[in-house]
């Protein structure tokens, strides 16, 4: 059955392939899927799938103009050795939790998961509508999307990428991966402003018709690689089900158990996918968001108000620091039965909140939402490395910290899946805090301070990284963005 994507602003409906070459609908809103495809194997059969395999079947239900060779060349050539794990996406047990890495990517980070298939499935989707223009990704990044999107596109032929960051947004380690980045095809813009400023900047350019027009007619389309895209969305599925059939497979559940999942949230893109798969049958109890100081989303789903007219604070999980969760829109418009979904974002847009009705925040029940402070953050790093030799970044600590609280908060001892979100060497600093390590070194010379002292490998990826050379020297203010890809295009 042939699965459209409509946006959730108005009446557009568009083929997955044309949903993943637009980013964002021409409404400015966001594709969600019209149906959820239902998992229609036994769990029982479906252990045996490896991680490739998985996600062929689950892309195939959503991507219904691919064919299935198609959907088998992305997900071969996206998933091979430049994955430092066989498995791609481990789980491991340590203690009585279970952590499910997703860092085992060339980047580091779980934006790996989604953005090393994307430039694969853009490409097919391209000659498949016919585009003769070349494609333009603008991203905006909170430090970790940035990277592995210029990883995934870099040297892909007819794409070029354009990369903004917040100049002081984000960690060391994470700015020399973006800027030492080679190929002819990138342009990496540190930005003046924070994560929040960036990603408005970028849908501002997506919604600005004239420029669109002008860029076309040199003979350019834009399109996203942030979380907006459906593209992102949809491959972030699959870990989830394999998380599920690892835990059967390893006996730490039974046939019919089910799981939670406690999810680090920034932008709102990885849990929705956790939600995705609740939604095509997966058995998740709960879905537990956890925050950072930003903790505009803990306000949300305790008190029915977003609201994002707070001061915005730089944390030790970058990645987390945002105050505008694009993907939350997807949400409402699955909770919502009439379309009130515009509406609640002009006033986003406009006042900086929204408020939920009665009605609609009972329908988050399957939610649960807390958040951890820096101090906390640390604590928790600290007491894992002691009590189980095992070391987590400090974006997993957070949703351990949210786990922790939903456990003594409920006494529900429902399995939970925490989704290890990076790897800690890609925060050293701050891992060195926590541990009490003197962190008063260059980001590299602390990373092998780090494995010396816990025993643990730099990943390689990192130890190459060094020796790169900056290429990309690029600054601009907010309001210059639309200049400086007018430049770098020579338009
Ligand atoms: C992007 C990111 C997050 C937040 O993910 P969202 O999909 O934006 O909610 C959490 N942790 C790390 C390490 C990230 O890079």
């Amino acid at each position: 059955m042939k699965l459209l994507y409509k946006s959730t602003r108005g009446n557009e409906e568009v083929g997955s392939s044309q949903a993943i070459i637009n980013g964002l609908a021409t409404d400015g809103g966001l594709y969600i899927p019209k149906f959820f495809p239902k998992i229609d194997l036994a769990f029982d059969e479906l252990i045996e799938y490896d991680y490739k395999q998985l996600a062929v079947y689950v892309l195939k239900k959503y991507l219904t103009d691919f064919t299935e060779e198609e959907i088998l060349y992305c997900v071969n050539n996206a998933y091979d050795n430049k994955f430092e794990s066989r498995e791609i996406s481990p789980l491991v047990k340590k203690g009585d939790e279970y952590y499910l890495e997703l860092y085992h990517g060339p980047t580091l980070a779980f934006k790996d998961m989604a953005l090393s298939i994307l430039p694969y499935l853009m490409r097919i989707a391209c000659n498949k509508v016919g585009i003769k223009e070349e494609i333009v990704i603008l991203t905006a990044t909170s430090g970790d999307t940035g990277k592995a999107a210029l990883e995934g596109f870099g040297g892909v032929d007819g794409i070029k990428i354009i990369v903004f960051y917040p100049e002081n947004g984000v960690s060391p380690i994470q700015k020399f991966q973006m800027i030492t980045q080679k190929e002819e095809n990138t342009l990496v813009v540190g930005i003046d402003g924070n994560f929040d400023d960036a990603q408005n900047g970028v849908k501002e350019i997506f919604e600005d018709r004239k420029l669109n027009k002008e860029l076309k007619d040199n003979g350019y389309i834009l399109s996203s690689a942030n979380s907006i895209n459906i593209g992102r969305l949809l491959p972030q599925i699959v870990y989830y089900i394999y998380s599920y059939t690892s835990m059967l497979k390893k006996g730490y559940i039974a046939l019919g158990e089910s799981i939670n999942i406690s999810v680090p949230t920034g932008n709102f893109g990885n849990i929705l996918a956790a939600y995705y798969a609740k939604q095509m049958g997966l058995p998740i109890n709960k879905l537990i968001c956890a925050s950072n100081e930003n903790n505009v989303l803990w306000e949300f789903f305790n008190k029915g108000n977003y609201n994002r007219n707070r001061e915005f604070k730089i944390t030790s999980s970058p990645s987390m620091d945002i105050l505008i969760s694009s993907n939350l829109e997807r949400l409402l418009y699955h909770i919502s039965d009439d379309v009130k979904v515009e509406k609640m974002m002009i006033n986003l847009k406009e006042k900086g909140e929204y408020s939920l009705s009665e009605e609609m925040l009972s329908r988050l029940n399957e939610f649960y939402s807390s958040f951890a402070t820096d101090e906390e953050t640390y604590e928790i790093i600290k007491k894992i490395y002691e009590s189980q030799s095992y070391l987590i970044d400090t974006h997993t600590a957070v949703g351990y910290k949210a786990y922790r609280d939903y456990k003594e908060g409920t006494k529900d001892n429902t399995k939970t899946v925490l989704v290890s979100t990076a790897s800690p060497f890609k925060f050293t600093k701050d891992i060195c805090i926590a541990l009490g390590i003197d962190e008063n070194l260059e980001a590299f010379k602390l990373g092998d301070k780090l494995s010396s002292y816990t025993g643990i490998q730099v990943p390689s990826s990192l130890k190459k990284l060094e020796k790169n050379n900056i290429i990309h020297k690029t600054k601009c203010k907010k309001k210059e963005m639309k200049k400086v890809i007018k430049n770098y295009l020579k338009v």
